[in-house]
């Protein structure tokens, strides 16, 4: 793109000549970044941690984008993270926390969550990827509003951004379930399983798109919630082209991180889940209408049930 259609797309507005490129914000594609969490380096079965962190690697890095790794402390060992994290930094993605222990924060103890969140932030800190946002475990962000706004403020204090999900889902069931059955049957058929969790990113993604829409009153750019698990391991480069093949454009976390939109807290209670959620529940016009949790497991498994999955 040609530093006059840059321009244009920054500031919404389209220019002619620049055919082809439709800028955020206006009626261009929607836009989504990529994001892993957790780091729970364990062997899921088919591939080893190490192993599993190459291959989705290189799916980032074939689609030219860099993402954004939270990484829960408690899973940092001695031998295989520093490896992974250190090749995460080389590929220039972003290393984010998502405190130590990964704990549910309540809102009843913000001094001794942030003690935790400081424990991952020096377990990080020797890594060049590593930038100060947080993610909070399960989207969680207290229940009361004085834990909320406590640990907000010592999170700023402390230099923290917020490491927001738009799109938020529940690969990790779908992870889950298909471990199971390759438990039980190692030569059991992936696809019906791939089919079932791209149907269920596709979903979410539509969902989430459109609420912000609403919310917002313009497009964002999208945060997907992975975690590092077996799901992400072998489908994460059919996802990526089924978003690329609805017309969706693929882009760097840190271009998502940078908008406005991750700047801004809301006084929903309870306080969390997709950044989207969090903006539709504070603006009180949703009424009755957002499911909390607003992502589960209860929700996907009648529909796996029902495919015998
Ligand atoms: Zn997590």
């Amino acid at each position: 793109m040609d530093r006059r259609c840059f321009l244009s797309a920054l500031a919404g507005t389209a220019v002619s000549g620049c055919a082809g490129f439709s800028p955020v914000g206006g009626d261009g594609p929607s836009a989504l970044a990529i994001t892993v969490d957790d780091f729970n380096l364990v062997h899921d079965g088919v591939m080893s941690g190490e192993a599993r962190d190459t291959a989705i690697r290189r799916v980032l890095s074939a689609h030219g984008i860099q993402g954004a790794g939270f990484v829960a402390g408690k899973y940092v060992d001695a031998e295989v993270a520093p490896r992974v994290l250190g090749a995460w930094s080389a590929d220039g993605h972003i290393l984010g926390n998502h405190s130590f222990a990964h704990s549910y924060y309540s809102g009843s103890d913000p001094q001794g969550y942030m003690a935790d969140i400081m424990k991952c932030d020096a377990i990080l800190r020797p890594y060049a990827g590593f930038r100060k946002v947080f993610r909070f475990p399960f989207l969680a962000e207290g229940k009361t509003a004085q834990g909320r706004d406590e640990l907000r403020r010592l999170l700023r204090e402390a230099g923290y951004g917020f490491g927001y999900v738009t799109i938020d889902a529940s690969d990790w069931f779908y992870a889950s379930r298909l471990q199971a059955r390759l438990k039980a049957d190692a030569n059991a058929d992936p696809a019906p399983y791939r089919q079932a969790y791209l149907d269920h990113l596709w979903d979410r993604a539509v969902y989430y798109d459109d609420l912000a829409r609403e919310v917002f009153g313009h497009r964002i750019i999208h945060t997907l919630l992975l975690h590092h698990n077996l799901t992400t391991g072998l489908f994460l480069d059919d996802a990526l082209g089924m978003f690329k093949a609805k017309g969706w454009r693929l882009t760097d976390a840190a271009e998502a991180f940078a908008q406005p939109e991750f700047a801004q807290v809301h006084d929903s209670l309870p306080s969390g889940q997709s950044l989207v959620w969090a903006a539709a529940k504070a603006s009180g016009r949703y009424k009755g209408r957002l499911r909390y949790p607003a992502e589960d497991s209860v929700y996907e498994a009648p529909k796996l049930d029902a495919l015998g999955l």
